[in-house]
């Protein structure tokens, strides 16, 4: 599909402190923009100046929340080329996503092309120190005018790309976490599993709760028995208790994060013992009692990885690793970091050179 391209006549200021970055407050100057209805299917490929969408105000997403979105990054690489890390995992993600809640797929190489398109239109924007990166959001809403619970039948995709900092305030420091024993994220058969905006919603006020007690996020625990520990905020949750690393399987409530299957393929190559498994949450705190729980740390896009060091269960607090990032958490992070801007060869074949 061809994409055409509408330049902007009004470049934009860029950044210049690539220190105060922040996350998710700052644009480029593009956005791309593909439409659909059952009659064309995907159709209208564009890349346009960034600017506010155009939607009537019975759209579909607006009343219904008929939309799903993903969380990438594009990394200046150490030797100036333009790196994508498993973009192509993201794509696939998306529509699994787009098939729980009644969208339709994208064909994975035209968002591929686009994606690449728009990167590489907006290239002065990537910031070049390193732990910065562009962040990329590509999108899906329901646009069809009515009022009615049905799937629309008209949808816009779009991929807006800005520079980022650190996703943290507290950057690589260990953070405070509170595992939530009364509100829960998902359900089995619920919508846990898809990167789709009520996910977000329904935490914002377990989150807002938690922010006030002094932590940093929230720890959910399974929405059933409320036994298990399944993921952390925007975030999948790793824990090394003795010489054994442990993270939630993926059973329908949990994202299929990237950087934890990034995470888990190292863990396993380098000879350590990795088990996908329902943790319940007593163990977690029972190892951290008495000395056997070694570290914690959550995977996800944003932050890489963000080491926790300590969690609250029931009024309790459990201080992880001395509060310190651990020796794993460590190695993780440079490992992929390392990959993820060209620093070493890259023997998984997660990034691709896209100029
Ligand atoms: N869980 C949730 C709920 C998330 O929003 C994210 C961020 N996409 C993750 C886990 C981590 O996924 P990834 O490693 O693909 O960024």
């Amino acid at each position: 599909m061809e994409i055409r391209i509408n330049p902007t006549a009004r470049p934009k200021e860029r950044p210049t402190d690539e220190s105060k970055l922040g996350f998710g407050h700052i644009f480029t100057d593009h956005m791309l923009l593909i439409d659909y209805d059952g009659a064309k299917g995907w159709h209208n490929a564009r890349i346009e100046p960034y600017a506010p969408l155009n939607l009537d105000p019975a759209a579909a997403c607006l009343h219904y929340g008929q939309m799903i979105f993903e969380g990438l990054k594009a990394y200046h690489g150490k030797d100036g080329g333009i790196y994508l890390f498993r973009a192509v995992d993201n794509f696939d993600r998306f529509n699994h996503s787009a098939k729980r809640v009644c969208m339709p797929e994208l064909d994975v190489d035209l968002g591929m092309e686009a994606l690449k398109t728009l990167i590489l239109l907006d290239r002065e924007w990537i910031p070049k120190t390193r732990g910065t990166s562009l962040y990329i959001r590509p999108t899906m809403i329901a646009t069809e005018p009515f009022l009615g619970v049905r799937a629309s039948s008209k949808y816009l995709f779009y991929i807006i790309i800005g520079p980022v900092g650190s996703y943290y305030a507290e950057g690589l420091s260990p953070v405070k976490i509170y595992v939530e024993d009364r509100y829960v994220r998902a359900v089995p058969g619920g919508t846990g599993e898809a990167k789709t905006g009520g996910n977000y919603a329904a935490s914002l006020l377990p989150a807002k709760e938690a922010n006030e007690k002094g932590f940093a996020q929230v720890l959910w625990l399974d929405g059933r028995e409320k036994m298990y520990v399944e993921e952390v905020g925007t975030m999948n949750i790793f824990f090394v208790v003795d010489e054994k690393v442990i993270t939630a399987p993926l059973t329908g409530s949990v994202l299929k994060g990237i950087t934890r299957d990034s995470v888990i393929r190292i863990v396993r190559d380098s000879g350590l013992k990795m088990e996908e498994r329902l943790l319940p949450i007593d163990e977690v705190v029972a190892a951290a009692s008495n000395g056997r729980l070694k570290e914690a740390f959550g995977t996800g896009t944003a932050a890489v990885i963000s080491p926790v060091g300590q969690i609250t269960y029931k009024d309790k607090n459990y201080v992880i690793a001395d509060g310190e990032m651990g020796k794993l958490s460590q190695k993780l992070y440079d490992e992929i970091l390392a990959i993820q801007y060209a620093e070493k060869p890259d023997p998984y074949g997660w990034v691709e050179r896209i100029g």
